[in-house]
């Protein structure tokens, strides 16, 4: 027997089964259960996407490992995953300007649309946002249900494997542009996945010369195959004397902060020159004091706090990027495992042993026919 649905007065692709496969925080605790559960349905104004690849983020690895950030915020049980790409399996019945079929990917920041931020092009602050993968079910599953305003069609030239990691990419676009680099020493502290596509950014960009600082010795491989100019290990070198020595001793002019390490953080006002700018995108795990006088008041700095990527301006920036720079990032794909093989990407993140993983959903596995 066919399980699948069909509903009237809804686009939809064939075959569409009643249960999926999905990696579910089932119960409040460690861990994600590789399970079934119902496939979801798309309200009037939805989509309901079959996903494609979907890349595994910090954010998943702590809501698999369950720390205080998870604890305080996922409700479970829950989809997780929000970065994704997939093509376009339903539409509700009010969506028209995107078809059943397109390959897409998705803003994963649902946002309250009317706010006095969101009224005001400012979604990437909106008060009431909700996002998918946190604080309703993502794309870690062969189906997944998001508002079709939020999709981003994605053209033929970028490949599954980037266009997945859209989302990432973005919040690196949005900390890289938030002040200007373009002829400017930039120091990018941190070279995890965003960290290391904000090293490709920011040379497309025209920095003038890009340093990055990272502990991690894999990871900073990685920082000098995106072509880093500078690659700093904190644990041995001494940053600041050799940061001085390759920026005329005055200091990189723009400090990008995507790890969120307390040490790294006060670093980077360490390092940051008399009225440059210093972005914050790494987020600590609590209070961080820092030399507020020295190292931000009397150099006159200006500080930039990074959340999410702009609706839609940062996409636009990415999509335009992949197009013609595709190449400069692929580095930072270190491994691309299907999706039941979920835990060795996991373990891979823990163990600090990867850029980004994606995962990739096996061709045919979703939308069979169930007998
Ligand atoms: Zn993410
Ligand atoms: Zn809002």
């Amino acid at each position: 027997m066919d399980g699948g649905r069909t509903v009237k007065g809804l686009q939809r692709m064939s075959r569409i089964p009643d249960r999926m496969k999905a990696l579910v925080k089932t119960k409040a605790g460690p861990g994600l259960e590789l399970t079934e559960v119902p496939t979801p349905e798309a309200g009037p104004s939805e989509a309901l996407i079959r996903v494609r690849a979907a890349g595994i983020c910090g954010t998943d690895v702590h809501i698999e490992e369950w720390n205080d950030w998870a604890r305080g915020r996922i409700k479970p049980p829950l989809v997780t995953g929000h970065e994704f790409v997939g093509e376009i399996a339903a539409l509700g019945r009010d969506v028209r300007h995107v078809r059943v079929g397109d390959r897409v990917s998705g803003e994963g920041h649902i946002t309250c649309g009317h706010c006095q931020f969101c009224r005001t092009g400012q979604g990437h602050i909106c008060q009431d946002v909700k996002i998918i993968g946190v604080d309703r079910d993502g794309c870690f599953a062969e189906y997944l249900v998001m508002p079709a305003d939020n999709l981003w069609p994605v053209p033929d030239r970028i490949p599954d494997t980037l266009a997945a990691v859209f989302d990432p990419l973005g919040n690196a676009m949005h900390t890289v542009m938030v002040a200007p680099v373009s002829g400017r020493s930039v120091a990018i502290i941190g070279a995890g996945a965003i960290g290391l596509f904000a090293i490709a950014i920011a040379r497309a960009a025209g920095a003038s010369g890009v340093i990055a600082i990272e502990p991690n010795p894999f990871r900073r491989r990685l920082a000098a195959k995106v072509r880093a100019d500078m690659v700093l290990d904190p644990t041995r070198d001494d940053v600041p004397a050799l940061v001085g020595r390759e920026t005329e001793g005055l200091g990189p002019q723009v400090v990008l902060e995507m790890s969120g390490h307390p040490d790294a953080i006060r670093l980077a006002f360490r390092l940051v020159r008399n009225g440059g700018d210093v972005a914050l995108l790494g987020i600590p795990p609590g209070e961080v004091a820092l030399d507020w006088a020295r190292d931000v008041i009397f150099k006159g700095i200006t500080i930039h706090a990074v959340n999410g990527r702009r609706m839609y301006d940062t996409w636009y920036q990415c999509q335009n990027f992949l197009l013609r720079d595709r190449l400069a990032v692929r580095p930072v794909i270190t491994h691309v495992l299907p999706f039941e093989n979920f835990r060795r990407g996991f373990e891979l993140l823990h163990a600090g042993r990867a850029g980004k993983v994606v995962l990739a959903m096996s061709p045919g596995a979703a939308g069979r026919k169930r007998s």
